[in-house]
Formats: structure tokens, sequence, C-alpha cells
């Protein structure tokens, strides 16, 4: 049977093994292991890559969060709308600095945040939006940038599943997804369309007040060792990371478009299935696919996963549970309310295997043996 995974890093890395192991090498041999120039360097090149005028890197990408909200001066109490349908992470950080989160519902085509719930969720106490690029597509960042202009709010992008995704706004500027807010928030963690071998994450902005804000807070909130203006935390990137990073910064949309190469696949087997919707991708996003995730129709999902496994495919939930309905948050008083395509998709979705290594053999044999299940 071909051996099928979720996410293959293996793969990947033998490719890249070569030189990754060269520049792994090269740090331990001048043990600059905390913020060495190479750390600089990665910041340097992944701004470059983005057109971002700033990269703070941290130590992953919950803490990216944290450290942005910390840098905008939010204070508890001050309420942060985000989406409903994400991982937990980005809730966290917003509850985890007393601040209060403010769930909203999603769209049914691209799971991403619903401008209209945004507005109708925003009170006096609103201090700022976090649009989360689900999947690795864009939320609608017009219509996000409209609203909080007219309410004076920040936004921060929740970029972890879609470094390199695009954005194009409906005068025909394209940017990368967040570089667009006020600040936009990345993970590095090993399955991310850009990760390293550990824990990781990054911080862009192209305000050079946050920028000096969010680099002293990151460090223990200091500018000059030993002084302390802020309050900060310590989460920084480490070089060995950094070096990985580098190396497969040059990749990245090569590794990008290997995974819409596995979307287009998918979508093209199952388009004319009845018991699937395929992944929707609107005209202004390049849409990166950090997962291929389907809509079922009339099908029992753990039938259907338990098949697939039986297969040598695994397939997983994300998410299984709507974030009001998690224990942690039931002291918000998010349980009683209703956010009803958050719910359906919890109870509906599945995500197949979507990695940079797919061929097609085990693009066709995924192929087959889920339309094998859905016509029985
Ligand atoms: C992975 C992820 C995070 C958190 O990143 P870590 O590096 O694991 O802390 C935040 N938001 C979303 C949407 C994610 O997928």
């Amino acid at each position: 049977m071909i051996n099928i995974q979720m996410v293959d890093l293996k793969s990947q890395y033998q490719k890249i093994k070569q030189e990754v192991d060269i520049e792994i090498e090269k740090v331990i041999s001048n043990t600059a292991f905390i913020n060495g120039s190479i750390v600089k360097e990665f910041q340097n090149n992944l701004a470059e890559y983005l057109d971002a005028k700033h990269v703070i890197t941290c130590g992953n990408g919950t803490d990216a969060l944290q450290i942005a909200m910390m840098a905008l001066d939010l204070k508890p109490g001050d309420e942060v709308i985000t989406s409903n349908f994400t991982f937990i992470a980005t809730v966290e950080a917003i509850a985890v600095l007393g601040l209060k989160p403010v769930l909203v519902d999603v769209y049914k085509d691209t799971y991403n945040i619903d401008i209209e719930a945004i507005e109708k969720a925003i009170t006096p106490k609103t201090k700022a939006i976090v649009p989360v690029h689900l999947f690795g597509q864009s939320a609608d960042m017009e219509a996000i940038i409209e609203i909080a202009k007219k309410h004076k709010l920040k936004i921060i992008e929740d970029v972890a599943q879609a470094t390199g995704g695009e954005y194009t706004f409906s005068n025909g500027e394209t940017k990368k997804v967040g570089t667009i807010g006020d600040i936009g928030c990345t993970s590095f963690f090993p399955s991310k369309n850009l990760g390293c071998f550990g824990d990781g994450g990054a911080i862009f902005t192209n305000s050079d007040e946050l920028a000096e804000s969010l680099s002293s807070i990151v460090n223990h909130g200091m500018k000059v060792r030993y002084y302390h203006d802020k309050i900060g935390v310590n989460s920084r990137l480490d070089s060995i990371q950094a070096a990985i990073l580098n190396v497969k910064l040059k990749s990245l949309d090569t590794y990008n478009n290997a995974r819409i190469e596995a979307a287009d696949f998918y979508d093209k087997a199952f388009k004319n299935c009845e018991k699937l919707i395929t992944p929707f991708r609107s005209k202004n996003t390049k849409h990166i696919f950090h997962q291929y995730t389907l809509v079922t129709k009339n099908i029992d999902r753990p039938k259907m996963q338990e098949f697939l496994k039986e297969k040598g495919i695994p397939a997983m939930i994300y998410y299984p549970v709507p974030l009001h309905k998690q224990k942690a948050y039931e002291s918000y008083g998010l349980s009683e309310l209703s956010f009803p395509i958050t719910e359906e998709l919890c109870k509906t979705v599945i995500s197949l295997p979507m990695h940079t290594e797919m061929d097609n053999e085990q693009l066709e044999y995924i192929t087959k043996s889920v339309l094998e299940f859905t016509e029985k």
C-alpha cells in the first residue's frame, strides 16, 4: 500500500536535506543560538518576500497574536472580534490578556469571518478585529478595512494558515496577507505552509512605531539591555529555526503552488459528486490550501473517516467543536448564542491529505477511495 500522510514533512526534508544540514551545522559551529545574525537575515528576507516594512520573529504563532495585542495597548475589558471557526489559539491570545473575545459567524463558502456579523457585534468597547485567513484563503480584507476605518478599530490578521497567500483589492492592487491590516501574525509550526523544525512565529507590520514596540515586547520590554520600558515577554525564534526557514522560504511559492495543484486535482475529481462540496475560491484571493477541506452532504462522516483509514488514508476534522461551545470559554456567556454556519461546518467538514509532496499516484488513490465511499 502507498504511504499517505496528512502532511509529509519527511519527503520534503529529503529534497532540501543537504542545504538545511549545512545551515544548521553553521549555527552550531558559531554557537550564536539566540539572536544570531541569521535571525536578522531571515527577518529581512521574509520582509522582502512579503513586501512588508518590518518582520519581527517570535516563539510561535500564539505568542505572535498576544504580542500584537500588547503592542496595540489593548486593555482588560476591551472587546476583540474574531471568527468562531478557527483554531483555539486565536481566541486564547485574546482571553489570556483579559480582553473579551467576541465571536462571530463565518461565510458558508469561504469559512471566513462574516462581514455583516462583524458590524452587528461592534459596541463602544470594541477595539480590534482579528480576521483569520482560514485554510489558506484570505478573508474579505477590503470590507474589513472599511469597517475598521468607520469604527476606528485595529486589524490584526491571523496568517498562521496562509503565509504567502494573497488578496487583490477592487482597484487591482494585490498584497500578501498579513501586510494589509495594522499587524499580521504567523506561525512556523512544522505543518504550516512555511514551517520550521520546531516552534516559531513572526509578526509583520508597516508601521515603524508598532515595529519598535513589538521588537521590545518580544524581548522583555527592553530596548537598552536591562532597562525595561514596557511589560514584555520572552518570545524568540532561535537561530537554528531561522537558518532552516531561510532555506525553506526560497521554496515557499513552489510549495504553495504544489498545494494548489493538489487542490486542483481534488476539485476535478469531486466536481460531479453530489455529496461533496469542494472548497470555494474567491476570485480576489490566492488560496494556498493549508488544508483541503470539503463539506459533506448526507454522509456519515465517522464512517467515511473509518473507511478511508482502513485504506491507509488519514482524514481530519478541522474543527469538530465551535469555539463558543468550548468548556474553557463558558464564562464568556457565548454558549447560549447561535452561530448556525459554524455549527453546521463543524458537523460536516472533512479535510483530506494536503502537503507539498503529493503525487498523482497518491491523489488518484485518495480520490478513487473517497468516491468509492460516496457512491456506495
Ligand atoms: C497554528 C495556528 C495558530 C498558532 O500557531 P502556533 O505556532 O501553533 O502557536 C494560530 N492561529 C491559527 C489559525 C493557527 O492555525
